[in-house]
């Protein structure tokens, strides 16, 4: 499998420099595309019934998720992805890949049901390390407060004593 990808990868980059389709070898490849004509109208064809159908324009059997193009594996491979490139670990990247999937839909830092679309990936940028899944807002605390414990502690005092006296 892995030599078969291989070969097929270094044929594919000849076709790429030689301006070939690299599914019609035969044919010459639209400038600076990788397909031929006849391939893109195809995948555009292919794309805009997978977007009538609300399926997956990646995977054209599964529903794509409310309200958007792709299917929730797409968008988690999506996630996964976006922190391997900021430089997590195979077993960081395992990790946040099963939270994702087991996901409850409740932020894992305030405990608050988050909004569609709205949840984040969080993970500690200098240790590389998956922390968890939370809300836009816990994302912005977190990242104004220079993710100091102490200082969300205190400003959790802040708030708590100023109701107290409100209340007084
Ligand atoms: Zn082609
Ligand atoms: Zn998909
Ligand atoms: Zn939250």
């Amino acid at each position: 499998m892995r030599i078969h990808d291989r070969s097929r990868k270094i044929r594919n980059r000849r076709y790429v420099r030689e301006g070939l389709c690299i599914n019609h070898p035969n044919t010459k490849a639209v400038f600076g595309r990788i397909h031929c004509q006849l391939c893109l109208n195809g995948m555009k064809k292919r794309y805009e019934k997978a977007v009538q159908g609300r399926m997956c324009t990646h995977h054209p059997h599964t529903k794509a998720e409310k309200g958007k193009q792709l299917c929730s594996a797409c968008r988690i491979y999506g996630r996964i992805s976006r922190l391997k490139n900021l430089g997590l670990s195979k077993e960081e990247c395992r990790k946040a890949r099963i939270a994702l999937e087991t996901f409850d839909g409740v932020c894992q830092s305030c405990k608050v049901e988050i909004p569609r679309g709205e949840q984040h990936t969080d993970h500690d940028d200098k240790k590389k390390k998956f922390r968890g899944i939370i809300c836009y807002g816990c994302n912005l605390s977190i990242g104004n407060t220079q993710e100091s414990p102490a200082r969300l502690r205190a400003a959790a005092n802040y708030l708590e004593k100023h109701q107290l006296t409100e209340s007084a």
